[in-house]
């Protein structure tokens, strides 16, 4: 099994965190997201006790909401001692009605609106992330007028080209994200927050990108923000006391996908960032991250209930499941490649080659393409691994297909988070 929290059962069933799919099936209906919480507990100690071990006194992890926003995911994530990125009004709503602390949300996002500046700054979110010069003018206008000094970081790109996809890759001198610093404009903008009345500058923040495997990418960042740290302090006599380093630690989905050893590469970016500061005489900052995908994604199983079997003579065999890519676009965008099986037949070889395929009307809606699993037959529960991260976040009603139910895996019980949406859900913003 790729997860450690996967098994079959005495009944030949996939279990999850000890609990048969073929009963969170029956039970709870399908499509259903099905979170394991112990597991997502267990990748936020990981970061937590890294960051506690390797970097200063104030660093800490920030879940990327982004990944999967939901009311019960907030009161794990406070649970466990991180603070939460959020990119909308949808997503502070979302935390602050979980009773998460306002303090400790980062506010992202390259376009907020008027009324989302406002919406931040009137509940007290600890922290903007400024993405550029239209958006501190309006949160300087939004503090002053409510005698609130916030602190913002400045969000800058550092023009570096990880190995990853470009729909993904957000670290490059032209990108929507941030200001670039290889034209100048970074060390402007940071000028110009300084000057700005109603904020309180404290660092830094640079997002290089996600699914990523290699700590030399993020070394590669941490020397070319401490770089520019350096001009600024130069240029301008400021000294950042925190450095917001972004998410994008990458998560295997099929089995020989490298596995990133987390507390190693943190350990190592520690390290690197010390000897940077060292050399450069700069005071080592804190150091925020953002993880998103590894904190949510292998926490996450996607259950369906196969219809039929199509076999296209000479070509291939279609299994159809009762969900696609209305819960799980990311096929349809990124080719992303997933780990199958047949929950019901889980004991059995996986020898019956196939393309899963979803039931939007829509070539495109796949979830895996020539994998093999478990021959299926009307009824089977299938077993898509991995879909914690970018899967219910990105649903849709594409072809009015309603939004499948979340349940949430704790201590072996398994209990409802979201209910599945119904048809009147679904008319009732229609006028
Ligand atoms: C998407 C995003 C993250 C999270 O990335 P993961 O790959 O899910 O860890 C963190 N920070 C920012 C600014 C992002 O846009």
């Amino acid at each position: 099994m790729l997860y450690d929290n996967l098994s079959v059962n005495a009944a030949g069933h996939l279990a999850i965190a000890g609990i048969d799919a073929c009963d969170l099936a029956a039970e709870f209906g399908t499509p259903l997201y099905v979170l394991d919480e112990d597991r997502v507990r267990a990748n936020c100690r990981t970061y937590v006790e890294a960051v506690r071990t390797y970097l200063p006194d104030g660093s800490m992890p920030l879940y990327a909401s982004k990944a999967l926003s939901f009311k019960g995911i907030y009161p794990v994530i406070a649970d466990e001692g991180m603070g939460a990125d959020v990119v909308s009004g949808g997503e502070i709503a979302t935390a602050l009605a979980a009773g998460f602390p306002a303090s400790k949300l980062y506010f992202h996002g390259s376009n907020k609106t008027d009324a989302e500046i406002a919406y931040g700054v009137e509940n007290g979110v600890g922290c903007f992330i400024v993405d550029n010069t239209n958006e501190l003018a309006v949160l300087s206008r939004e503090a002053t007028q409510r005698d609130v000094v916030q602190n913002i970081l400045l969000r800058v790109t550092v023009g570096l080209d990880p190995h990853t996809l470009a729909a993904i890759n957000t670290g490059r001198v032209d990108s929507q994200f941030g200001v670039p610093i290889e034209t100048g404009q970074a060390l402007a903008f940071v000028r110009e927050a300084l000057a700005t009345p109603g904020v309180d500058v404290l660092g830094f923040h640079s997002h290089i990108g996600s699914q990523i495997f290699e700590p030399d990418s993020f070394c590669d960042q941490v020397d070319r923000l401490l770089a520019f740290a350096c001009d600024v302090r130069d240029e301008l006599g400021f000294v950042a006391s925190t450095f917001n380093l972004g998410g994008g630690f990458g998560v295997p989905y099929v089995e020989g996908d490298p596995k990133v050893d987390i507390a190693g590469n943190i350990a190592a970016i520690a390290e690197h960032l010390r000897t940077g500061c060292d050399h450069a005489s700069y005071p080592m900052p804190r150091v925020l991250l953002e993880p998103g995908r590894s904190i949510v994604a292998d926490a996450g199983t996607t259950l369906y209930t196969a219809g039929g079997t199509k076999t296209i003579e000479g070509y291939r065999s279609y299994v159809m499941v009762d969900g696609g890519m209305t819960d799980n676009p990311r096929y349809a965008l990124y080719k992303s490649a997933y780990t199958v099986l047949n929950a019901s037949r889980a004991s059995k070889p996986a020898d019956f080659a196939c393309t899963l395929a979803g039931r939007c009307c829509e070539s495109g809606d796949r979830i895996a393409e020539d994998i093999l699993i478990q021959q299926p037959t009307r009824g089977d529960i299938i077993a898509v691994l991995t879909t914690g991260a970018y899967n219910f976040a990105m649903s849709s009603n594409y072809n009015r297909v309603m939004r499948p139910a979340l349940v949430m895996i704790h201590d072996g019980k398994a209990r409802l988070a979201i209910r599945r949406q119904t048809v009147d859900d679904l008319l009732a913003l229609e006028v």
